[in-house]
């Protein structure tokens, strides 16, 4: 890639964020709650993640609006700027906004020119040399759509970066561990094989977006890389963590991306409500070591979770395992692979495994998964089972 490659990185990681995220509020009786981000702030302090050797802070910009005109249609930006102030008509709803999910909220534009604008920061930090790793807390909007809002998302900011990523040369994998299924950022990448999209989520079967079968493979030259790994309900660490090595570290030797760009939705916790997974904290943190561990450069973004405390716990860990910091906590070392904690108010969570008949159905199914992915993926990117 560029001179990025060549100059080592000054720090291991950067948090990209500002409290005017935070405070941006969609309403009492919307799930999605910004104020997630300061949670975790609080929480990265009090294990004292924020500062020292490794680690530096960005207060982000609000991106231009031309930063999302190379992602969105011009059109949808601009009835969203209108329901920005308030405006709810027959256009808005047309593209998706004036809707329970995606209701007209004042100055939601700002919001997403800001939230984008942190993570135009990330793809500026891991570019120019400030960090390996950056993590935007608010951010993952992979719901929008080029031309409509859906499922809390207005604007794509990821989408936004891949745009920004490509129109350098760079090549983009995105992984996205969001409970939901990456709809928005594989529709606008369907066809391009200079990003590998690879999504694991809780089977559209059960959970919205109700698609991202392993059947969606891509179209055209982008034939084979879109990778989509349904998981059923109650798949938990153990079903997870073996579904992801199997797949993601060999995709990602083969594909050789510049930059990953990461979906950490914290949706797929166990005490999620809205989605029907079991993962715990600890898998988190595992996940995104694996990650950073794969990337040569890393652009974090938070997504969904929607029990607050639990996904700042989540991605408090996220932040440790970028940084290549070992929290001081209840953790307790590993055990059978797992990490677990011996507090419940710590941040790794005890061990929750499914068990039975569902893990089995699980365990079944992530591995037919799996197999699809190596018999039909695997030889067209070149990618060998480990
Ligand atoms: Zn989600």
């Amino acid at each position: 890639m560029s001179s990025a490659e060549t100059v080592p990185p000054a720090n291991l990681a950067a948090l990209i964020h500002t409290d005017e995220l935070a405070r941006f509020d969609y309403g009492d009786d919307h799930p999605f709650k910004p104020l997630r981000a300061r949670t975790t702030i609080e929480l990265c302090a009090r294990y004292g993640l924020l500062d020292g050797p490794g680690v530096v802070r960005i207060a982000p910009q609000a991106a231009e609006p031309a930063y999302l005109e190379r992602f969105h249609d011009p059109a949808y930006l601009a009835v969203l700027r209108r329901a920005s102030g308030g405006v709810h008509d027959v256009a808005a709803l047309a593209r998706g906004i004036g809707t329970e999910d995606c209701p007209v909220l004042r100055g939601i534009w700002e919001f997403c020119l800001l939230a984008t604008g942190a993570t135009q920061a990330c793809v500026a930090a891991v570019l120019d040399g400030t960090a390996r790793r950056a993590f935007n807390l608010v951010g993952g909007f992979h719901h929008a759509f080029r031309g409509r809002a859906e499922g809390f998302c207005y604007v794509n900011d990821a989408g936004a970066a891949i745009e920004d990523l490509l129109a350098r040369g760079l090549r983009v994998a995105y992984v996205d561990l969001d409970a939901h299924h990456g709809n928005g950022v594989q529709d606008a990448f369907y066809a391009e094989d200079r990003v590998l999209k690879i999504s694991l989520h809780e089977s559209g079967a059960t959970l919205y977006p109700f698609g991202g079968a392993e059947t969606e493979l891509g179209a055209g030259r982008g034939l084979g890389f879109n990778v989509n790994v349904p998981l059923l309900e109650r798949t938990d660490d153990e079903v997870y963590l073996e579904t992801f090595e199997a797949l993601v570290p060999p995709l990602l030797e083969a594909f050789r991306p510049d930059v990953v760009v990461a979906e950490l939705g914290a949706d797929a916790h166990v005490s999620d409500p809205l989605s029907h997974l079991r993962l715990t904290s600890g898998a988190y943190y595992r996940l995104v070591e694996r990650l950073c561990a794969l990337a040569p450069r890393l652009v974090g973004l938070g997504g969904g979770g929607y029990d607050v405390f639990r996904a700042a716990r989540c991605w408090t860990l996220a932040w440790a395992a970028m940084a290549e910091r070992e929290p001081q906590d209840g953790y307790a070392g590993l055990v059978g692979g797992m990490m677990f904690g011996s507090e419940n108010d710590g941040l790794f969570d005890r061990p929750s495994p499914t068990t039975g008949a569902a893990k089995d159905r699980a365990r079944a199914e992530a591995r037919r998964v799996v197999e699809f992915h190596r018999r039909s993926v695997f030889p067209r990117l070149g990618a060998t089972s480990p």
